[in-house]
């Protein structure tokens, strides 16, 4: 009551512009919800195409292993993003979530402040790497386990930007990160495209093919074949009149012979 009665005393050309600013509100309100979820349709969008290249052309498959360290555990802190729930939502597969040993040491050794991003680690498959008995930096670790050409097809989920810088490097490595409180797939890489191209022009021939080329040689006993060897088995075919003609021959002449 003491609200109404207050209002009525504001003139009315006020009353009709604080109905305006609460309607506009109101109605921002729902254009930016709408707005949001028109703009996260999108993203999974980009992110299924960027992932179909990954999928064809480096064989990645189901579950898609995603290497996470310690930087991305305390981004996610951070923006209170559940990993593994949002990825599997954003990216529309099977995934499995994975990390290291020497993650877990490093973040153990950075002590309390990165306690909560070493709990959400310490839920995820561990990888086996080759610092097993002497743990070794984080970043290190993990690109150990990429290696030169990716064999493992890992994602790699991280904030670090040497990290990053290094993953970028190498063709078929899809990189995770999270920006204003969303995990994005970072677009393929310029090395990830130019080994696209030259494989569609094909100055690259890739594993796959090369293990179907050969398999098909076998097949068809072409792999060790040659032009002068096929000309040599030519030769050796027998030549002359059928043996079996001669004889004929002979069974006639005898009756004459008598
Ligand atoms: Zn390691």
């Amino acid at each position: 009551m003491y609200r109404i009665k207050n209002l009525r005393k504001v003139p009315d050309i006020m009353q009709g512009f604080l109905l305006c600013v609460v309607w506009q509100l109101l109605v921002d309100a729902d254009a930016k919800k709408r707005y949001r979820e028109k703009m996260k349709i999108k993203r999974q969008k980009q992110a299924r195409h960027n992932l179909s290249l990954y999928r064809n052309i480096f064989k990645f498959h189901e579950p898609y292993l995603i290497l996470i360290d310690g930087t991305f555990c305390q981004a996610s802190l951070k923006h209170n993003i559940f990993i593994k729930e949002q990825l599997s939502k954003y990216l529309q597969c099977k995934l499995q979530c994975c990390t290291t040993r020497c993650v877990l040491a490093e973040l153990d050794l950075l002590g309390s402040e990165m306690y909560g991003a070493k709990i959400v680690a310490q839920r995820f498959q561990l990888r086996s790497c080759a610092h097993k008995d002497k743990p070794v930096p984080a970043s290190q670790c993990l690109q150990s386990l990429i290696g030169e050409k990716n064999d493992g097809r890992y994602l790699m989920a991280t904030q670090d930007p040497t990290l990053t810088k290094v993953a970028r490097s190498i063709p078929g490595v899809p990189v995770l990160y999270i920006f204003q409180s969303n995990i994005v797939l970072d677009k393929p890489s310029r090395k990830t495209i130019d080994y696209v191209k030259d494989l569609s022009k094909g100055k690259i021939l890739s594993q796959n093919d090369v293990g179907k080329l050969s398999a098909l040689k076998k097949d068809a006993n072409l792999a060790e074949t040659n032009p002068s060897q096929r000309e040599r088995r030519k030769r050796k075919r027998a030549k002359g009149p059928n043996p079996l003609s001669c004889k004929k021959k002979k069974t006639k002449q005898q009756p004459t012979s008598k």
